[in-house]
């Protein structure tokens, strides 16, 4: 077993740390102080650092095939995890940001010719933003076969009606494309019943109601999450993804990479919660010693120091087993990371925070915005209990 990155992604690797060093955390004050002014969607920085980025061969590393980097899962991984470092400036300046990258390869995997010119060129030239669309307030959406929006065909048209929330990046002026999930066949049997269709932004009948708030944060720098409302929301046939009946499926097959990406990038996230730890306990004295010399401050280090390399490592071998045996193959392990790495990133946070003292809760400091993000992705693309639910099941259907 060799545990060293080969010789693309180490190169990769290399350009990335210093496109952080040189371009992204030198950009991080500037991109708090213009976001705090400049609305729903990315400050103006953002533009220059997505030019830099794409000058230096660090775009669109994510998406494997033709249409992308061309890399392998196993390959992105370390480079998701850099990016993680600085969440809110390096995934959207090299265009490998949520929830773009799982549309971006559900178009790849799904659309068709007419759908990947018009919507998959222009989001993987980094020209526009999108938005997937499936949870709603009133059913329970980690039960995706819940869904209750409608998508019924009159003519060569469908009409949607029906209320999403949550939807990341909606209410960005630049997200000019969004997936619908919804029922075409609500007697058709369970999981097939669910179909995807694109929907332009600014369709007639589509009412973006308000921005939700998670933990107070707004996430106006990523274009929020919004509470949507469809009435009579038309859109010719040829907007479906795929064919009718395959929404419960594509929705399957978007999530597989998605999953790790967030796994790395938590990952990232982590490493960056250690570094301020450790700096700042060094550097403040209290009782007659640094902090840093308090044996709990240090039971803290070894923890966060154990449990990174211990989800690291799943984490890779997640990435190499999706990469040999396809995601079916890796089912499990895609639930166990999703399940393992926010609880354990958020326990990092947490002591990074309690590190800090007040600076910690503050907005001086990354760690509580961090902690915000680790804390939602316990719930983000399937609660924990639901996924252990699953994996419980495949393990028990063993002796069954
Ligand atoms: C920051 C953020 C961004 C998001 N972005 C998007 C987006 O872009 N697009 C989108 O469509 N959605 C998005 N979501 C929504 C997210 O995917 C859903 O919140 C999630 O799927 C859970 O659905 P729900 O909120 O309806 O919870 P419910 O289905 O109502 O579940 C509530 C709770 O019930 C418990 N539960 C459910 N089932 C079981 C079970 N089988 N066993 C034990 N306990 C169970 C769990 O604790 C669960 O958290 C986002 C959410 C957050 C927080």
């Amino acid at each position: 077993m060799d545990f060293a990155f080969d010789s693309v992604t180490e190169d990769l690797r290399q350009r990335l740390l210093l496109f952080m060093d040189e371009c992204v955390y030198p950009a991080e004050h500037a991109f708090e102080e213009q976001a705090a002014t400049s609305g729903w969607g990315a400050p103006p920085l953002i533009d220059d650092l997505k030019d830099e980025a794409r000058q230096r061969g660090l775009w669109n590393l994510f998406l494997p095939g033709d249409h992308g980097a061309g890399l392998t899962n196993l390959q992105y991984a370390p480079l998701a995890e850099i990016m993680g470092r600085s969440p809110h400036l390096a995934p959207v300046a090299t265009n490998c940001a949520a929830p773009d990258t799982g549309n971006m390869e559900v178009l790849a995997m799904f659309g068709n010719d007419w759908q990947r010119k018009e919507w998959l060129r222009p989001l993987l030239d980094g020209e526009i933003r999108s938005a997937f669309a499936m949870t709603e307030p009133d059913v329970a959406s980690s039960d995706a076969t819940n869904i209750a929006t409608s998508i019924t065909r009159d003519g060569n048209e469908y009409v949607i009606n029906g209320r999403k929330w949550f939807i990341s990046g909606a209410m960005n002026p630049a997200c000019k494309i969004f997936i619908v999930m919804g029922k075409t066949d609500p007697e058709a049997p369970t999981h097939r019943q669910q179909s995807m269709v694109l929907v332009p932004r600014d369709t007639p009948g589509m009412e973006i109601k308000r921005g939700m708030h998670v933990f107070g944060y707004s996430d106006a720098d990523h274009g929020g999450h919004a509470e949507i409302v469809f009435t009579d929301v038309r859109v010719p046939v040829d907007h479906l993804i795929g064919e009718e009946g395959g929404g419960f499926a594509i929705a399957q097959a978007r999530l597989g990479p998605g999953r790790i990406h967030h796994c790395m990038r938590l990952i990232g996230m982590a490493e960056r919660a250690v570094e301020l730890m450790c700096r700042r306990t060094l550097s403040r004295t209290a009782f007659g010693k640094t902090i840093a010399q308090q044996g709990v401050v240090q039971d803290w280090i070894a923890e966060s120091r154990i449990r990174i390399e211990q989800l690291r490592l799943l984490v890779l071998k997640t990435a190499w087993l999706m990469d040999t045996v396809g995601n079916q193959g890796a089912h499990t392990e895609i639930q166990a990371i999703k399940i393992s790495t926010p609880i354990a990133v958020e326990w990092i946070l947490d002591k990074a925070i309690q590190a800090h003292g007040a600076g910690g809760v503050s907005q001086d400091f990354p760690l509580a915005g961090l902690w915000a993000g680790a804390r939602s992705l316990r719930l983000a693309d399937g609660p924990d209990e639901v996924h252990k639910r699953s994996l419980a099941y495949r393990e028990l259907k063993k002796y069954m």
